[in-house]
Formats: C-alpha cells, sequence, structure tokens
C-alpha cells in the first residue's frame, strides 16, 4: 500500500531538499533521457526559474509527442451539494448554512441536455459527501441514467470502498478523481476537522483500492494553497510513481487546483472568503512543466478555477485537458443557475470561445474519447 512508503517520508526533509537543489541539479534534470524523483524536485525548485524557458519548450516537446497537438474537452456536472463534512476551504461544507439541494432524475436529464448542446461527450460527476443522499446507490443510479449520452463518465465524489467502486465501474464508469487536498498528515486534520474525510489514512489509501478494482483512469492531486505547494506536489509525484508501477493497466491524470474565494453564510447574509493563494502564475507554470518532463504519459488537466489569460497561455505547454463552460452548483446549468457555487469561476468563457481558442494555437479540441473502442 502507498501509506507504508508514504510513512517512510518526513515532510520537513523532503521540504529542504527541494530548497537545497542547485543549478546543477537542475540542468542535469533537463538532460537526462528518463527522470526520477530526484530530478522532479530539482525541476519544481527555487532554482529551476531561473530555466523556466527550457522548461517549458522541452515539457512541449515532450507532450506532443505523446499526445499531439489535442486537448481533451470535459464539464463538470454536480449532482449534489450535501456534505457531511467540514472543509475549511468549501462552500458547501456542513457548518456553511446554505440552501442544499440533489438533483432529481428529471433534474439530471435537464442538465444532461445542456451539457450535450455544448458538444460534451465526455462528463465529470461531483457531489460532496452525504451518504443519506448521495451514496452508491444514488452514483449507480445517475450513472445508469446518464450512460447513453456520454462515452467518458468520471466521478469526483466522496473516496468509496473498492466493492463500491467495482459496482460503479460496471455501470460504465471509466474515472475516479480523488485529491488528497494536502500530504501534510497533521495539517490535514486543521483543514478537514469533521466528517468522514478528517481521515487521512482512508483516503491516502483510496488509489490503492481504486487499482485493485481496476479503474481505467485515477485522478491525483492537492489544493494548492493550502500548504507548501513544493512539498505537495512531491507526494503526488510519489504517489503517481507508486500507482503507475503497481497498477500498471490503469491511467493517470494531475490537476492542480489553486484556492478559489467562496462564498460563506447564509443566503441572504453572505460574504467572501478568501485565501492567499502561495503559488504564482509562473510557478504553476513551473510545476505544470516539472510534471510533464518527469512523466511523458500522465494526462495533465487545467479547470476554469484559472482565469483566461492563464488558461491562454498554457494550452502548449503541457496540458492534455480542459473545462470549459462549468458550473459549480447543482442545476447550474439549466434547474437551478442562481444556487451557490462550490468555488467561483474565473474563466467564464463558453466551450464555443474555448475551442476556438484551441484552434487558433494549432490544436485540436477533442470531445469524443475513443479509449474504450481501443
Ligand atoms: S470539499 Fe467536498 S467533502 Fe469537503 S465540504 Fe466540500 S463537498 Fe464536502
Amino acid at each position: 500500500m502507498f501509506k507504508d512508503l508514504f510513512n517512510t517520508y518526513n515532510w520537513d526533509e523532503v521540504k529542504q531538499s527541494i530548497l537545497a537543489k542547485t543549478n546543477a541539479d537542475v540542468l542535469q534534470a533537463l538532460q537526462k533521457d528518463k527522470r526520477t524523483l530526484e530530478d522532479f524536485k530539482a525541476l519544481i525548485s527555487p532554482a529551476a526559474m531561473s530555466y523556466l524557458e527550457q522548461i517549458a519548450q522541452l515539457s512541449n516537446v515532450l507532450t506532443q509527442k505523446r499526445f499531439g497537438k489535442t486537448i481533451q474537452m470535459y464539464v463538470p456536472l454536480y449532482l449534489s451539494n450535501e456534505c457531511q463534512n467540514i472543509c475549511t476551504y468549501c462552500a458547501f461544507s456542513l457548518d456553511n448554512k446554505i440552501k442544499r439541494k440533489t438533483l432529481s432524475d428529471d433534474e439530471i436529464l435537464q442538465e444532461v441536455k445542456a451539457i450535450k448542446q455544448m458538444g460534451y461527450d465526455h462528463v465529470l460527476l461531483v457531489t460532496g459527501e452525504a451518504n443519506q443522499t448521495v451514496g452508491v446507490n444514488y452514483l449507480q443510479h445517475a450513472i445508469q441514467l446518464i450512460r447513453p449520452y456520454f462515452s467518458h463518465i468520471s466521478i469526483e465524489v466522496q473516496p468509496l470502498d473498492q466493492p463500491d467502486y467495482e459496482t460503479l465501474l460496471a455501470e460504465g464508469l471509466n474515472t475516479v478523481l480523488v485529491y488528497q487536498e494536502t500530504y501534510h498528515r497533521n495539517n490535514y486534520k486543521t483543514h478537514h476537522p469533521k466528517g468522514k474525510k478528517s481521515n487521512f489514512d482512508y483516503r491516502l489509501e483510496t488509489p490503492d483500492r481504486l487499482g485493485k478494482a481496476q479503474v481505467h483512469k485515477i485522478g491525483l492531486g492537492v489544493l494548492i494553497g493550502l500548504e507548501d505547494w513544493r512539498t505537495d506536489c512531491f507526494f503526488t509525484a510519489l504517489h503517481l510513481h507508486y500507482l503507475e508501477k503497481t497498477y500498471w493497466k490503469t491511467k493517470y491524470s494531475i490537476s492542480f487546483p489553486r484556492l478559489r474565494p467562496i462564498e460563506v453564510g447564509t443566503q441572504n447574509n453572505s460574504s467572501m472568503k478568501s485565501f492567499t493563494s502561495f503559488m504564482s502564475d509562473k510557478q504553476l507554470v513551473q510545476l505544470i512543466c516539472a510534471y510533464r518532463i518527469f512523466n511523458p504519459e500522465v494526462e495533465l488537466s487545467i479547470s476554469t478555477r484559472e482565469d483566461e489569460n492563464f488558461r491562454n497561455h498554457v494550452i502548449k505547454l503541457g496540458i492534455t485537458s480542459m473545462s470549459a463552460g462549468s458550473k459549480t452548483n447543482p442545476g447550474g446549468y439549466v434547474v437551478e443557475p442562481q444556487s451557490l457555487e462550490q468555488f467561483e469561476i474565473s474563466d467564464e468563457r463558453s466551450p464555443q470561445q474555448i475551442t476556438t481558442l484551441i484552434k487558433q494555437q494549432g490544436y485540436e479540441p477533442v470531445w469524443k474519447d475513443w479509449d474504450r473502442s481501443f
């Protein structure tokens, strides 16, 4: 299990070893054919900032070699904002007094219709963690309902047991995203004080359960801004490295969401809660390229959390999938457009505007994931 490997590492030692990487370490990492985890540390180190241009060029070349000039398009479909957890950074947190909503069959189909009209064939189903309302049975039923409309279905929901994943895979589920949020074991508890999510180990072991269930693809990541991003992203790379070796039939993707402002309070008396982002745009570019150079096979995904300008510039750098026109509230497309969002969208451009932009940069937007026919 990854937990056994993870427990041999010490957060502070990893952090110090990244900060200690030198220009020579960075140059060595750039010159190699195959990079180690030590090379990854060098590529995300402060020293690597002076080589950002070279890093970006190499990332571009490696991405085109493996993926061609394509960007996969996907969109989230929020099914519910019910949640039994307290997460300090999320508008759906149990302690945030908002109107709760779980979509009915008819409402799901209305949302599906709107998403299909935008052109999507890959949908990401999102829920909070509330076993009574959005447990395995609800998810199984939702997948049965929407399966005829999409060739690729992903979920980003509470971590489940292996047999539950097997049940959902049998219904046609393809991909599961499960972000650790932070690999800082002690501070994880501060960010997740209440609910099932406060169990760090159960979350950490989720990709192992998914690998054993033989899921097609697993998505990893941390919420950037909770803790030191370099150390957290090193542990993401370590997790990826372990999983690829252990569950080699499964594919992997990584996301790098930066914290966004959220709305807190009641709907009559609400205010915005902001977080300081500890990562600059340049550092996020550095991270994206470092992941690519470390692992030419991994899919790298960017959502509408990032702003227009940033998303315009990263298409060529190593990204392989993008969302557009996203709503992060249940019913956000047509059923209840005004309900509370999980986080503020930064890039509000339509899928058509985004695909035009992708084409202008010489890339091909891909709506249909053909993997199932291989
Ligand atoms: S991040 Fe997920 S688990 Fe945490 S409060 Fe939000 S919806 Fe619930």
